[in-house]
């Protein structure tokens, strides 16, 4: 596989940028990493997480320090996720007021068709999925955990710009970014059995048991589900970056457990 994701570095700021994405012109966005920020700890550095329990000073910190590296201007969009298979279309009345507000929106997907608003998702292990059509002028940010991935949120919210905002699925793009891999992914009976329920033997390149526990590429499933919608395999990115592996760029849920700091997906119409 080529790798889709491409490093980038400014003024101490880390972050990598799906690059098939960003050279079809007309947006910004990229995936932010640990390094940069003002965050200690377990935190260290560019903590992102807006949750209850969040440093939200140094989060709004370290969201200024990666945005301006990164050249992002809009009014962040930020949702209650909550690992479903829905999206919102992003009106004026979604984004948040400052950052430090988390919208009571549940949902894991959203979709915008104008400048002025950056769609922004968090992880720390699950996957985000970028969609965008030039011609449209239509993108979309998907937070897939495994979940989501099982409900096909990424397919769904991809369908839905098909149906409602003027995509087609022969000029879209697509970028699977960095997410727990497929070796660090050991999982029971359920999350197999999520995937088999909802695509059947379609996931089963994607699954493999060893001993008592089950190996998943959650990453893997998100973009055959966009093949199958017509989403041209030239057009979907992927990477070999995982978070859980690379404790030098990434928090990672599995690895840190609860006390971890949060990376965000971040996109917008320029
Ligand atoms: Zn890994």
């Amino acid at each position: 596989m080529t790798e889709g994701f491409v490093k980038r570095e400014r003024a101490g700021v880390c972050w990598f940028e799906p690059a098939e994405i960003l050279a079809a012109g007309g947006v910004r966005g990229g995936f932010s990493t640990r390094i940069g920020g003002v965050s200690r700890a377990n935190r260290e550095s560019l903590d992102l997480g807006l949750r209850k329990n969040d440093d939200i000073a140094a989060a709004r910190e370290n969201y200024s320090r990666l945005f301006a590296a990164a050249e992002i201007g809009g009014m962040p969009a930020v949702l209650s996720q909550v690992h479903s298979d829905r999206s919102v279309f992003v009106t004026e009345e979604i984004p948040a007021r400052g950052i430090s507000l988390i919208r009571e929106t549940e949902a894991d997907a959203m979709i915008c068709d104008r400048p002025g608003t950056v769609l922004i998702t968090h992880h720390a292990d699950c996957t985000p999925v970028f969609l965008y059509d030039p011609e449209a002028g239509v993108i979309a940010l998907v937070h897939a955990g495994w979940r989501g991935a099982a409900a096909c949120i990424a397919a769904k919210c991809a369908e839905r710009m098909i149906r409602d905002h003027g995509c087609r699925p022969e000029r879209m793009l697509a970028a699977v970014g960095p997410c727990i891999c497929k070796n660090c992914f050991e999982t029971d009976a359920d999350v197999p059995d999520a995937f088999r329920a909802s695509m059947g033997g379609i996931a089963d390149p994607f699954i493999r048991k060893a001993g008592e526990k089950w190996h998943v590429d959650i990453a893997g499933l998100s973009a055959v589900q966009l093949k199958m919608l017509g989403i041209l395999p030239e057009h979907i990115a992927g990477t070999e970056l995982c978070t859980c592996c690379r404790a030098d760029l990434f928090y990672s849920h599995r690895r840190m457990g609860p006390d971890r700091g949060t990376m965000a997906a971040f996109f917008e119409i320029i």
